[in-house]
């Protein structure tokens, strides 16, 4: 049997418990033979991800849920092959996830950029089951409850267990954030709701879907609250933007005309 490795007592991270980067964060949360994963990443780690588990012998047949926080292709591409191999589990997701995972939606998962010449595969599967804010993920005596945590992406949801918060891609150690970009339904204010959520909870740890698990932070987290808040004036953010006020400056400027000498 494979030493299990946790981060947390329940608490299993596949990138740490194989001690090398692999792709997102998959946490594996269990209680007695019963477990479920957060994520599961692209599909080509399936299967080693999967051969892990077993040598950690938990009973494949008691994967209960694959939840996908969102539907990112990094997070949920190996949902499918997942599922073939752990056809007990329920697939769970938002609602608002639920139409890009059910028909394979290339654009909003981010599986096709096609100005920077990525493309790759993204294959449909079914949800079994939606959850949405203040749901309860029961898991043999463990609760996860559900937030729901928009603003990154469509859907994007995050888990509470006691002092932990798996956080998807609301925040990293470093205080950037999960990708800003209209094609995946971002929303700059929801993501500023967002944070300000988790910088005023009480969880002790951030588990995020990329990078170190980290202690929670007010004051680092008040940080990225100011530095998003700023986005939402700033045309480097393009539609996700809800003004520019150096549009309105021009506009008194237009009427007064232009005068090289007071440029
Ligand atoms: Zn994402």
């Amino acid at each position: 049997m494979l030493a299990r490795n946790e981060l947390f007592p329940h608490v299993i991270e596949m990138n740490y418990q194989a001690r090398r980067r692999m792709g997102c964060s998959v946490y594996l949360v269990f209680d007695g033979n019963d477990w479920l994963l957060i994520d599961i990443g692209y599909e080509d780690t399936v299967a080693e991800i999967v051969e892990l588990i077993r040598q950690m012998d938990f009973p494949l047949a008691n994967c209960r849920y694959l939840v996908a926080t969102h539907a990112d292709v990094d997070h949920v591409q190996g949902l499918k092959a997942a599922k073939a191999l752990l056809p007990n589990a329920e697939i769970v997701a938002h609602p608002h996830a639920q139409p890009a995972i059910e028909s394979g939606d290339r654009i909003v998962s981010f599986a096709e950029i096609e100005a920077q010449g990525i493309s790759i595969d993204f294959p449909a599967v079914p949800i079994d089951r939606t959850i949405e804010d203040g749901d309860t993920l029961k898991l043999g005596g463990l609760e996860l409850e559900t937030w729901y945590t928009p603003g990154h992406a469509l859907g994007q949801l995050a888990f509470r267990m006691g002092d932990l918060l798996f956080s998807g891609d609301n925040v990293y150690r470093d205080g950037c954030v999960g990708n800003i970009d209209p094609h995946h339904g971002s929303d700059l204010e929801d993501f500023i709701a967002s944070l300000e959520r988790i910088r005023d909870c009480d969880v002790k740890w951030l588990l995020p879907s990329h990078g170190p698990v980290f202690r929670h932070d007010r004051a680092m987290l008040q940080k990225v609250v100011d530095r998003l808040s700023g986005y939402l004036h700033m045309a480097d953010f393009g539609t996700c933007a809800v003004d520019w006020p150096l549009l309105k400056e021009w506009e008194g400027e237009l009427l007064e005309g232009f005068d090289p000498e007071k440029a």
